[in-house]
């Protein structure tokens, strides 16, 4: 499987026009040449993105030549920063020759289903790790992605129940399920059913899944780092970097020009994923993300050693942790971290540790398949092995019932729980069950949106005295701490030193929080010699010639 060209772009019809009819159709064919989007002489590269210019999400870049379209990334926005519906009409799907997807961050890959639901049936070339872990994470996502308006039904017999199972239209679930004349139409927008009392009923669930996975699985195409491939006249290299699990980094040469899609860089030193590549060629032009303008005050090695004292320390003194973390990625690495801490012996061999989420507990058991797999060998550290995420203390459950705690966290046990910002799910039950615990230790490992409860309980030198969470008031008597020893992104000082090597000539400044743009292209202009570009949306830049 997963090996196959780009399809062939419709071939031009003949043009003999001996016939009156064929005079018609020379007419009919002339005219659509004249009305068509204008195509990219042969050796004309040009550039425009429909998301991450000037915003950290909604990463979607674009090459365009005379073959047609190409893109890199599919991400999509979070917040105000553009809508995720339409699709953009300056990218014609017909006219898509291939995707490349950096890694599976859905500000990176999000937009994917909307792209496959209008039509695109083209290669999507990613990496062997970005492929596995797509398939557990594209699948969980489906009901909160935004296709537009579509038409639901439910039954007659349901109506006035608080939660409402409805079924998409197009699907029949067999008449015996919703009886055709007991159904109820309506219009909606699937990502917002939950807040109107609605849910996808599981067949429905389980049908969009099932043909999700038949989409991935006939247009994926796995590339492993270092592996140059050829599409259509450009030649491609993925580059591993230290961001997240099956993180690359994508070259393209046109021409003689060297392009590197950086997409989210990570900073060398991970203890789970290689370091980035020396570069021993130049690169001509560079695409580089600006998420954080400034250095931090600790590498991350030693604020990952504070990180393991830390939880060692509260832990000897029966704290209860709970450490709010994203299902995808996030939660895994914190697991190796404190797996590693058993092995070294810094925490005791049967420090019990649940995990809380049903997607990061199976994403846990992938990167533990991972290890030790031959195929998955350049993704992860030669040194990382399967007992790092399967410690013997771990337990997939978190559920108790006791009222009073129904998560079933005990003091000196540690939970690992999604969100990341302790907005939804498990990580916001336990804000509401442990908060006012002053035996209960909250570490945040990851940046906080101001907005979000993670962010109001970690904005000031001193948590607040009371959070509000929803309808509900809780006294902060745990203990609140946050470390930036998990950040999947290079600083400015460390961009500088991975990419000093590629000495790029031009360097285009997106994925960037516009508050970073002046500093950032002052300090890169000085470091690099380059030439500092933003782009903004839709823009168009000619690469080539
Ligand atoms: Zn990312």
């Amino acid at each position: 499987m997963l090996f196959r060209n780009p399809p062939p772009l419709p071939a031009a019809p003949d043009q003999t026009a001996s016939s009156p009819l064929g005079r018609l159709l020379l007419l009919i064919i002339l005219l659509s040449a004249l009305l068509a989007p204008k195509g990219e002489a042969a050796d004309t590269l040009i550039y425009f993105g429909q998301g991450g210019q000037q915003t950290v999400s909604g990463s979607l870049h674009v090459l365009e030549n005379g073959s047609g379209l190409y893109l890199i990334d599919v991400g999509s926005f979070v917040g105000g920063d553009g809508p995720n519906h339409p699709w953009p009409e300056e990218i014609p799907v017909a006219r898509i020759r291939a995707l490349f997807i950096t890694h599976i961050h859905a500000d990176h890959i999000g937009r994917l289903p909307l792209l496959l639901h209008q039509g695109y049936r083209g290669p999507i070339y990613l990496s062997r790790v970005s492929y596995e872990l797509a398939r557990v994470t594209l699948p969980a996502n489906l009901h909160l992605i935004d296709l537009g308006p579509e038409r639901f039904y439910y039954s007659r017999n349901n109506a006035g129940r608080k939660r409402i199972p409805v079924y998409l239209e197009g699907y029949d679930f067999a008449e015996r399920t919703v009886k055709p004349e007991n159904r109820v139409y309506f219009t909606g927008h699937r990502h917002r059913l939950a807040t109107q009392g609605y849910y996808l009923a599981r067949p429905q669930r389980q049908k969009l899944e099932t043909e999700l996975l038949a989409r991935l699985d006939e247009q994926a195409i796995i590339s492993d780092p270092d592996q140059p491939f050829r599409v259509d006249e450009f030649k491609v290299r993925f580059l591993t970097t230290p961001h997240m699990a099956g993180s690359v980094m994508v070259e393209l040469q046109f021409r003689g020009l060297r392009i590197l899609f950086a997409g989210d860089t990570g900073a060398n030193g991970s203890p789970l994923l290689p370091d980035n590549p020396g570069f021993p060629e130049p690169i001509d032009l560079l695409f580089l993300e600006g998420t954080y303008g400034r250095d931090r005050e600790f590498d991350l090695a030693a604020a990952r050693t504070n990180f393991r004292r830390e939880l060692a320390a509260r832990l000897a003194e029966g704290y209860r942790v709970v450490i709010p973390a994203f299902a995808l990625d996030r939660s895994q690495q914190i697991i190796q971290e404190i797996g590693r801490a058993v092995a070294d012996g810094e925490l005791p061999p049967d420090q019990v540790i649940r995990v809380c989420s049903p997607t990061a507990r199976e994403l846990l058991h992938r990167y533990a398949d991972f290890v030790g797999r031959e195929e998955f060998a350049p993704y992860f550290r030669p040194e990382v092995s399967k007992s790092q995420f399967l410690p013997p203390g771990y337990l997939p459950d978190c559920s108790s019932n006791d009222p009073d705690n129904p998560l079933g966290l005990q003091h000196g046990e540690i939970g690992v729980m999604t969100s990341g910002m302790a907005d939804y799910a498990s990580a916001r039950q336990a804000l509401l069950d442990y908060l006012e615990d002053p035996k209960t230790l909250f570490y945040f490992v990851s940046y906080q949106s101001p907005a979000s409860l993670g962010g109001r309980l970690t904005a000031g030198p001193k948590p607040p005295a009371e959070l509000r969470i929803g309808a509900y008031r809780r006294q902060v008597k745990a203990k609140i701490l946050q470390t930036s020893g998990f950040s999947g992104h290079a600083s400015p000082r460390e961009m500088i030193e991975i990419f000093t090597a590629a000495r790029p000539r031009r360097i285009y400044l997106v994925h960037l929080d516009p508050r970073n743009a002046t500093s950032l292209t002052s300090r890169y202009q000085r470091a690099f010699q380059a030439e500092i570009i933003i782009p903004r949306r839709n823009e168009r830049h000619q690469l080539h010639p």
